[in-house]
């Protein structure tokens, strides 16, 4: 693959639809290094370390949170858009900005205020709730509230995981329905997935979930890797052939990613090409593609359909429909300040983003303080 072989498809920053209030120019950082540190320096961002990946702590202090989960994306992220020759700033800041939406208790607790609010005619979405929180929630600011991010920023954040056509989420209409996002908020998806099979990996062995050989026969990659681990350093521990693994895994979708987009992007010649086309342009190879669903149905099946995880995920549905009803039938219990700034709002709407704010810590010492069974 030529270096930088996807630079004519690099968004150009100069043609950025800008910010929402007009800011001065920063005299040494362009708008998505800034948009990138305001990620960072955000409360939500901060909460991240507090939240499930995947395994709740307790066990080990060695699992994902979603903290260290974002770093990896940020740097597989990096890496990619780099080789590719596309925008390393918006890349990260996108990155960086992905999960900051997600409720306590990953996916479960999502599925979870998503099943409360349904009840109330509502969906629960953690990439729409992100964009609440960097638009409206977040207020570091005295002239505007939010963090007033870039439009392509904003953008890349309602379009993580999918895009959407005129007229399907009208409240998202400035942010080009039936039009792809450019390709460094593309890649964030699939780097995501990347980091996140592979951890899963890594941590379902360190608790015990995943058997090496078991994972040898699901996935073709793990058993060429397992066994060239085995001639390479045939007296090394498992433990340490299992981490040559998972990081065989990571180089070999990462390339994968790489070559499966350069050759998908073949004939396109700008970003407005790229926005136009029927479908995404970013994409692992077949053969990484192909890898990357053995893996994740041996995931499923080991992991996360695990007793182990389902009996955590029960208990902590059980924790965020118990302070979900609470705070309804008691809306007095909630914070003064907050009721406030969220006076627009209906309740239900009110208590579910509380509550979709919260650490996973927070929330239990919450339950505990309000005296939920
Ligand atoms: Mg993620």
């Amino acid at each position: 693959m030529p270096p930088a072989a996807l630079a004519h498809l690099r968004f150009p920053l100069e043609r950025t639809c800008g910010r929402r209030y007009r800011e001065p120019p920063h005299p040494y950082r362009n708008e998505f290094q800034r948009d990138r540190d305001r990620v960072v320096h955000a409360r939500a961002f901060r909460r991240l370390e507090n939240k499930t990946q995947v395994f709740t702590p307790g066990l080990s202090d060695h699992f994902r949170n979603r903290l260290t989960h974002t770093i990896e994306v940020s740097q597989i992220a990096r890496t990619v858009a780099g080789v590719l020759g596309i925008d390393e700033d918006l890349t990260e800041a996108l990155s960086l900005a992905h999960d900051i939406g997600h409720p306590p208790f990953a996916h479960a607790g999502e599925q979870e205020l998503d099943r409360l609010l349904s009840g109330f005619g509502e969906r629960f979405d953690h990439n729409l709730h992100a964009l609440r929180i960097v638009e409206s929630f977040e207020r570091p600011y005295p002239s505007f509230p939010g963090l007033n991010l870039t439009f392509e920023v904003r953008e890349g954040i309602v379009k993580h995981s999918r895009d959407f056509s005129p007229g399907e989420i009208p409240e998202l209409d400035e942010y080009f329905p039936g039009m792809r996002p450019p390709l460094e908020a593309q890649l964030i998806d699939l780097c995501d997935e990347i980091a996140y099979n592979t951890a899963d990996l890594d941590d379902g062995y360190r608790a015990g979930l995943v058997d090496i050989d078991d994972a040898c026969r699901a996935v073709d990659k793990v058993q060429e890797l397992a066994e060239t681990a085995a001639i390479q350093f045939p007296g090394a521990p498992e433990r340490v052939r299992m981490h040559s693994v998972v990081r065989g895994l990571i180089n070999w979708l990462v390339s994968g990613l790489m070559e499966g987009t350069v050759a998908a992007a073949a004939a396109l010649a700008s970003v407005e090409e790229v926005r136009a086309c029927d479908g995404r342009v970013a994409r692992f190879s077949p053969e990484t593609a192909a890898g990357t669903r053995q893996l994740k149905s041996f995931l499923r099946d080991t992991v996360y359909e695990s007793e182990r995880l389902v009996s955590d995920r029960r208990y902590s549905t059980g924790r965020i429909a118990g302070l979900f009803e609470f705070f309804l039938a008691h809306p007095d219990r909630l914070p003064a300040n907050y009721l406030e700034e969220s006076a627009d709002q209906p309740l239900h709407r009110r208590v579910c983003d509380y509550i979709a704010g919260m650490t996973d810590g927070f929330l239990l010492r919450t339950c505990e303080q309000m005296n939920i069974p």
